[in-house]
């Protein structure tokens, strides 16, 4: 079922050798840019039609009543809620510890430079809700911008058809955490709806937002690539992957079960072993066909597992594993080996470890504490998951005394006449009628 990549004769450049998904977020790019213009030009109208064309529903207006956000937290099953709740909770303790502290350094007597951390104003969180629903999504957004100290946070989700507003419990998750601005729209033109603002069928206007978080599918993460420069955007947290480095002590049911946990997302997601035992992978092979037949989303799961994203790597040892693990640098990625703990030490690319056999990426999913938000296709090479400092902008503030400023500019002023801006220069000298020394 999942094809094989046989790396036992040596890694070459890994070159073209690792899987990765056909339809990439550039080929979709010229299909969402047309999309993304009409709502600048139309907004709320635009940002309807699409809804109508993709969700296949038109909500009566985009923003979502608070009634009926009340309602769903009414509505919500006991277990749900308790749940929700353990996940937000851990999620908090796990964002508060992320907030960095000011740190003011005397560069020179007299001369201090502090980096100081600022919220964001506004953000925009989009929650996905096409194949799954994600009331998941809406705790990983919003619990690290209310950590930040963010005070405009709006959320946005595709509509259902039966209702016209997004999946209940994204909008109950939204109510115990105490988002009023909760809007129905999903795709590309959610998007743009944030990025630009809008004004509602109401009459209401959506105001353009700072900074647009949150995964989707490749609709979704081309619209946020367009958006990048007008607002900033987190990492791009495409079609969902897992990676698992494990070694002949692995337990197959174990990795088979966490392969398919993450097939089931996503007929694109990407399910990756890469281990350094042909037994393991024979086992898992096995293991994963005898769960797939069982599985409730049988057709997405196998085509995620049979796509060319997914496959069992076959490395000659452990140091060719780590290597693989990290040229692909997945955004989930499980070490089920033995001194797992030393191996995660060791790698170096990916959007999350997860540590040992006790770890599962469905916990991080949920309720470990960390975020799911995780950057995806490669993207963990130079960038982090979703955390409190992304809705924080750090500032210097400078503050130097008339000492410190006369002792250092000798060096502003040759520096200002070798950049041939003397006017730099002039803007210290002025401050010294006497003379620069
Ligand atoms: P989604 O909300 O991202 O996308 C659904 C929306 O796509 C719909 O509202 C529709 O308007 C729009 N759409 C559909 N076809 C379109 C087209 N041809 N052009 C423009 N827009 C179109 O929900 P989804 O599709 O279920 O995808 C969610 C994705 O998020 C999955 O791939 C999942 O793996 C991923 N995910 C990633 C993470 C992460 O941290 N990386 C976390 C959760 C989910």
């Amino acid at each position: 079922m999942l094809r094989r990549i046989d790396l036992r004769q040596g890694l070459g450049s890994l070159n073209g050798l690792l899987p990765r998904a056909a339809a990439d977020v550039a080929s979709v790019i010229d299909q969402v840019e047309p999309l993304v213009s009409d709502v600048r030009r139309r907004g709320a109208q635009a940002v309807l039609d699409a809804t109508e064309k993709f969700d296949g529903v038109r909500p009566a207006t985009l923003r979502v009543p608070q009634q009926v956000i009340d309602d769903a937290v009414a509505g919500l099953a006991p277990e749900v809620r308790a749940a929700l709740d353990e996940a937000i909770t851990r999620v908090r303790v796990g964002h508060r510890a992320q907030i960095p502290t000011e740190r003011v350094t005397q560069i020179v007597p007299g001369g201090i430079v502090t980096q100081r951390w600022v919220p964001v104003g506004r953000v925009g969180l989009y929650v996905p809700g096409g194949l799954a629903v994600y009331p998941s999504s809406v705790v990983m957004n919003v619990v690290p911008a209310q950590v930040a100290g963010v005070r405009g946070i709006a959320v946005t989700s595709p509509p259902q058809q039966a209702t016209g507003w997004p999946d209940p419990t994204v909008l109950a998750a939204c109510g115990l955490l105490g988002v009023t601005e909760v809007y129905a729209a999903g795709g590309a033109q959610a998007i743009a709806m944030l990025g630009y603002g809008t004004v509602d069928t109401d009459g209401t206007s959506i105001r353009p937002v700072d900074v647009i978080t949150g995964p989707g599918n490749v609709y979704v993460t081309a619209a946020k690539r367009l958006m990048r420069g007008i607002v900033s955007i987190d990492a791009e947290a495409g079609p969902t992957e897992i990676a698992v480095l494990a070694d002949e002590k692995a337990d197959p049911e174990h990795v088979a079960a966490d392969l398919v946990s993450q097939a089931e997302h996503d007929p694109m997601a990407a399910s990756v072993l890469i281990t350094t035992s042909k037994a393991l992978a024979d086992a898992v092979e096995d293991a994963v066909i005898n769960r797939v037949v069982r599985t409730r989303h049988r057709d997405r799961v196998t085509a995620a597992l049979t796509g060319q994203q997914s496959a069992i790597v076959v490395c000659a040892n452990l140091e060719d594993a780590i290597k693989v693990a990290d040229a692909y640098a997945a955004e989930h990625l499980e070490i089920q080996t033995a001194d797992a703990p030393v191996v995660a030490r060791r790698i170096r690319n990916a959007g999350a470890i997860f540590v040992g056999r006790w770890s599962p990426v469905s916990l991080g999913d949920y309720a470990a504490g960390s975020n799911h938000v995780l950057p995806t296709a490669g993207c963990a090479r130079f960038s982090s998951g979703l955390a409190t400092t992304t809705f924080l902008k750090q500032m210097q503030v400078v503050e130097y005394s008339k000492e410190a400023l006369a002792a250092v500019a000798p060096h502003v002023l040759a520096l200002s006449a070798a950049e041939d801006l003397p006017a730099h220069g002039e803007a210290v000298s002025a401050r010294f009628p006497d003379g620069v020394r």
